[in-house]
Order: structure tokens, then C-alpha cells, then sequence
């Protein structure tokens, strides 16, 4: 392996596509293709709108809102209402139900409640529709469906001070209060469109991955054949996380099946199988195994396991590390210079594999070449797939690869990419959702506090919690999400399932105690955020190929050094969160 050469290879392939609009290059779907975001698996019931008042309620019915009403329905609290925008519960899985999506982690670490609910998933990675399933089977078992809101979005979230209370409102006309609000409203759910010229001049049918449209390809969410599109030419715009899963399924179907390609994606073995009962039953014997299980998924990452439970591409990166690390001398173990050089070494080597296994499976020596990822393996979502790069074999599937520059122009009839336009009924976009921008635009709606104080001001500059979870000015308001706390983006729900049982206990302090109100104090805001300036930041690494991960290859901004989590890593935070929930003391929040 030559490094210089390679790295070399890498910089180049970045530079072709570094653009000075980063993030800008986007469109929005309300703005002009608000019809692209129009739900088409459920249809909106009509109902009065809701004026009462609930002890919590929890904007977004995906796993947070799930997770968070099974911890509070156990510690006694059910007076609970989701507010969800999809019609059901499900979140990221009720929207993104194109064919092949599935879970690229372990479903017996992603799937949450597994224990609680008796559930064993039927493979090692579980497809949409059966996460799909337990997303309701959770909402049945602990009568979340009673209260819930679906179809409903917050547009303004605001504290009485005069009564302690949340006044929420919705685009359903719905003007409620709640004593205690919560929200986990993901990171990825606005869909975005590529600000390609032209893109408003297409004459054929089109839509976003996330709003799949099966009465126009026919087929269905499990895998059926898209059986409409066998006469038809569709092009598919994007190679991320979602484009590798749907491939296979548009390459078996369409007519003739045009793959636009900016960068590719790295795309290694798969190898999903069934779960096995017997050894199912023996692994979850001892309650509390999927506690366990997660656990173990999380110091495998962070470097401090020394068995490996859930064996996935994942854990695989994460001892190759450290197998290259032990192979240094003991003096230098320890060595940041030496480390980098060691996790350099590793991801080089992962990355000329995933690169040798494109010319192992694609018959066409050019498309393989094309198909090859030259960055590292973290610089963009590592991708884990048996059938994606088979599809190019494909003779009905052509990859338009654009040699990092985009798709160039969509004209009335199609694509074009290198001056050439390529004829389509359908044009798909995978081109995932907007990130990076502001609060209020994330969340959907304004959160304004004590005193008139906005989120949007108040974070101004970054984020300011403690732990993630609650912030001063914001009594009774708590947040599911990973920033600020143990952010462990490699599974997501460890960090759901942690919150979950933070905010049930501290609710129940409260309503135990009759506190009417709890607050993050100020110092301890403070305190929390000079613990996190300690942390290096996981985002914005400028040797990567611009993306998501690094705000578009754009240097970040300020806000943006905000996004950091516990210094000491992420198994370090779950164990010092459980103490500090556990103590009974809840150190910095003021109850009163
Ligand atoms: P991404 O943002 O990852 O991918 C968008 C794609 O669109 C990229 O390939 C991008 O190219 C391409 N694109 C954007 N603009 C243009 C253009 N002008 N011309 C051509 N191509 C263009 O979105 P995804 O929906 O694929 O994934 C989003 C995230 O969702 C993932 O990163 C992952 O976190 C999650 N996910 C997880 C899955 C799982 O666990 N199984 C499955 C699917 C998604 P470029 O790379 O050059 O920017």
C-alpha cells in the first residue's frame, strides 16, 4: 500500500467535488415541490382539534416518543401524547418505506424494547417493514395510540410562566397545554432535493425516496417486484445509504435503470442471515441481556471490549483499530501521533478491500472503476450491501457517473450528465435530507421560554444543555437526541434508551414530590459545557470528501463546535448518566 499515493488520490477526488455552496446547493420541498412531500401511506383523518392539557407531551412518534412513553408508563406517569407528523408511529421508518430499506446495525441492538415486548426479530438486520411492525407493537403495548396526534405537525411550542405549563400549537388548529414537554424530532427528516438547472422543467413523474410512490412502480415495501416500471426508463439521482439499498430492487424492475452518480458510497459485505430461535433463546436467557448487548456493541466501538457480542461491519472496524494498535510497541500505544498513524493504516487497508471487492463482483472494468470509494471509510455513512454492486451487472443498469460533479442539467425529458441527455419517465431522487441549519428549521417550529427567550437566540453561537437533555430558560422541556451527551451516531437508540430512562426518573421525581417545575440551573449549564470543551469534534473533518458528515466540505461554523459529546466517550457517559439519574439527587436541575 502506498499511503502517499493514496492519500494523494483521496485529496484529488475531493477537490473535483468541493463546491462554495455547500449547503446552499439544496432546495427545500415545501417551497416549490411541496407535493413531493404529501404522505402517500396513510390518509389524513379529519378531527376537532384538541384544547386540553396532558401531563407530557412528546413531539415526534418515532423510537424516542416510543421509548420515552414506555419508560414514563413504568414508572406510573400515562397521561402521555405524541404529536407525530407521519400517520402512525415510526418516524425515519414510517417515511422511508422504499424497497430494501433495512437497518444496517444489529436489530437485536437497534430494535428497542426487545426484551420488554418479547420480540425476537427475524434477522441479523431487520428490514423496514418489521421495524415498521414493533414501531406499533410498542405503541399497543404501552397504549401510546389513545393520545396520540398523528398527521400533526408543532409549529409553536411556548412556557406560561403564569401557569408552569407548555402552550403547544399545531397545523391542526390543536391550542393545548402540557406540563412537561419533551421531543425527539431526528436529524434526518427534511427531505432535500438536488438544486439541479432545470429541475422544475421535467415533464415525467417524480419523487423523493422518502415518499416512495408504489402506485407508480407497483411492487411493495417488502421486497414484491416493482412490476409497473418493467416498460419504463427511471433515473435515480444520488449513491448514499438509501440509493445502495434500492438499487437492486429498480435494477430487477425498470426497463431501463440510469444510476446518477456524484461519489460513490464504500459498500461492504452484508451478510445478513436469519436469527436462529435456539440461539436466540440462549443469548437473551438473563434479563437485562439487551442492555447487555448494547453495551458491549458501545465499548467494542470505544475501544474497551474484550468480547465482541454482535460481530457486524461495524465492531469489525472497531478491532481492526485496535489490532493494529497492539501491534505497536508498548511505549508507543498510548502515542496520539502513533494511534492516528495505526487508525490510518487500518482504514487504508479496509478501504482497498472494499475497493478490490468492486472489481471482485462488477463485470465492467470501467463501471467498477467508477464505483470505487476514495476517501475514508468514516468520511460518509460506510454502507454494508450483497446486491448493490451486483446490480451493475445487470445489462439493463447504466451508472451515469458524473466524476464528482452532478447530474448537469434536467431538461423537460430527462438528465443530463457529460453533455449527453438521457431520456426518463421517472426521475427518483435519493438525495437525503437537510442538515445543518438552524434550530428552529430542524425542529420545524420555534420553542420560545422563559421570558420570551427563543431556542433559535438562545443557541445562538451553539448549543447549550446539560447533557444533552435540558437547558437553562427552558423549564420542563427535555430533548432525545445524542449531542452534548454520549453522541454514539453508530447506534442511534443506545442513546434514546438512555435518555428515556433519564427523563422517566426525573418526571418522577418531580409528580412524586408535587414540583411543578424543573430547570437546568444556569451554573450547571455552565459547568457541563466547560466539561464538553475538552471533547475533539467527530464533524468537519476537511480531509473528507465534502457531505453531510462535514458541512459540504464548507469550513463549519461556530455553532457547529457546539456538536461535541463527553469527552471521556460514549460508554464513559452512559455510565456516569446512570449515577447521576440513579443518586436520587439529580445534581443542576432545580425543582421547584
Ligand atoms: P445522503 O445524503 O447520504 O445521499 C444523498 C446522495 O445524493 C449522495 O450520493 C449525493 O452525492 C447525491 N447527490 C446530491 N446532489 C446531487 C447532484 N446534484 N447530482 C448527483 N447526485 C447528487 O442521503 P441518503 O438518503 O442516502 O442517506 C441519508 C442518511 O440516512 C444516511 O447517511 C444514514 O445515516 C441514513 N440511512 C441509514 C440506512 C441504514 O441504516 N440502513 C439506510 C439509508 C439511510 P454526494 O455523496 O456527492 O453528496
Amino acid at each position: 500500500m502506498d499511503r502517499e499515493a493514496t492519500k494523494q488520490k483521496y485529496a484529488r477526488e475531493r477537490a473535483k467535488r468541493l463546491r462554495p455552496d455547500g449547503n446552499d446547493q439544496y432546495l427545500r420541498l415545501e417551497e416549490q415541490f411541496s407535493d413531493m412531500l404529501d404522505d402517500p401511506y396513510l390518509p389524513v383523518q379529519e378531527r376537532a382539534p384538541k384544547t386540553d392539557h396532558v401531563t407530557v407531551a412528546f413531539i415526534g412518534g418515532g423510537f424516542s416518543g416510543l421509548v420515552v412513553g414506555a419508560r414514563l408508563a413504568e414508572v406510573g406517569i400515562t397521561d402521555y401524547r405524541v404529536i407525530e407528523k407521519g400517520g402512525d408511529f415510526g418516524g425515519t421508518w414510517y417515511w422511508n418505506r422504499y424497497p430494501g430499506a433495512m437497518c444496517d446495525t444489529a436489530s437485536m441492538i437497534y430494535m428497542p424494547l426487545l426484551e420488554e415486548t418479547s420480540y425476537m426479530p427475524r434477522e441479523k438486520y431487520a428490514r423496514a417493514p418489521e421495524i415498521l411492525e414493533h414501531c406499533a407493537r410498542i405503541g399497543k403495548q404501552y397504549n401510546l395510540y389513545d393520545k396520540a396526534l398523528f398527521h400533526t405537525r408543532v409549529v409553536e411550542l411556548q412556557w406560561d410562566e403564569s401557569r408552569s405549563v407548555w402552550q403547544v400549537r399545531t397545523d391542526r388548529g390543536d391550542d393545548f397545554t402540557a406540563q412537561f414537554v419533551a421531543m425527539g424530532t431526528g436529524p434526518l427528516h427534511v427531505p432535500k432535493l438536488p438544486g439541479i438547472p432545470g429541475i422544475d422543467e421535467f415533464q415525467g413523474h417524480a419523487f423523493h425516496t422518502s415518499r416512495w410512490d408504489y402506485d407508480y412502480t407497483g411492487g411493495d415495501a417488502g421486497g414484491a417486484l416493482l412490476e409497473k416500471l418493467a416498460d419504463k426508463r427511471v433515473a435515480l439521482i444520488g449513491t448514499g445509504a438509501t440509493a445502495v439499498q434500492c438499487v437492486p430492487h429498480l435494477a430487477r424492475a425498470c426497463g431501463t435503470f440510469y444510476v446518477c452518480q456524484r461519489t460513490p458510497s464504500s459498500v461492504d459485505a452484508r451478510s445478513n442471515e436469519p436469527i436462529d430461535a435456539a440461539w436466540y433463546g440462549e443469548a437473551t436467557r438473563e434479563s437485562g441481556w439487551q442492555q447487555r448487548w448494547m453495551e458491549n456493541f458501545t465499548e467494542n466501538l470505544t475501544g474497551i471490549a474484550f468480547e465482541d457480542f454482535v460481530h457486524d461491519g461495524w465492531t469489525d472496524l472497531a478491532r481492526r483499530f485496535q489490532e493494529k494498535v497492539l501491534t505497536l510497541p508498548p511505549e508507543q500505544q498510548a502515542d496520539p501521533v502513533q494511534m492516528m498513524r495505526a487508525y490510518e493504516d487500518s482504514d487504508f487497508e479496509k478501504m482497498d478491500q472494499i475497493r478490490a471487492r468492486v472489481d471482485a463482483v462488477v463485470d465492467d472494468p470501467e463501471t467498477a472503476a467508477n464505483l470505487k470509494a476514495w476517501y475514508k471509510q468514516l468520511c460518509k455513512r460506510p454502507c454494508f450491501h450483497d446486491e448493490y454492486l451486483q446490480a451493475f451487472n445487470n445489462p439493463s443498469t447504466v451508472l451515469l457517473d458524473t466524476d464528482g460533479k452532478g447530474v448537469e442539467r434536467i431538461t423537460r425529458n430527462g438528465v443530463v450528465v457529460a453533455g449527453v441527455e438521457y431520456e426518463v419517465d421517472c426521475i427518483i431522487y435519493g438525495t437525503g435530507f437537510l442538515i445543518g441549519t438552524e434550530v428552529s428549521d430542524r425542529c420545524g417550529f420555534e420553542t420560545i421560554g422563559r421570558n420570551g427567550v427563543t431556542l433559535t437566540d438562545y443557541w445562538e453561537g451553539g448549543m447549550r444543555t446539560l447533557h444533552g437533555i435540558s437547558s437553562h430558560n427552558f423549564p420542563n422541556l427535555f430533548r432525545v437526541q445524542p449531542t452534548q451527551g454520549a453522541n454514539f451516531i453508530a447506534n442511534v437508540p443506545h442513546n434514546i434508551v438512555e435518555s428515556a430512562r433519564t427523563i422517566a426518573l426525573l418526571l418522577q421525581h418531580a409528580t412524586d414530590n408535587g414540583y411543578k417545575v424543573v430547570e437546568t440551573t444556569k451554573d450547571a449549564e455552565d459547568a457541563w459545557l466547560e466539561v464538553l470543551s475538552g471533547a475533539s469534534l467527530m464533524l468537519g473533518d476537511p480531509t473528507c470528501t465534502p457531505g453531510y458528515y462535514n458541512n459540504e466540505g464548507q469550513p463549519l461554523p461556530e455553532e457547529a463546535k457546539s456538536y461535541v459529546g463527553y469527552p471521556a466517550g460514549a460508554m464513559a457517559f452512559f455510565r456516569y448518566i446512570d449515577e447521576w439519574r440513579n443518586s436520587g439527587r439529580f445534581e443542576g436541575m432545580a425543582f421547584s
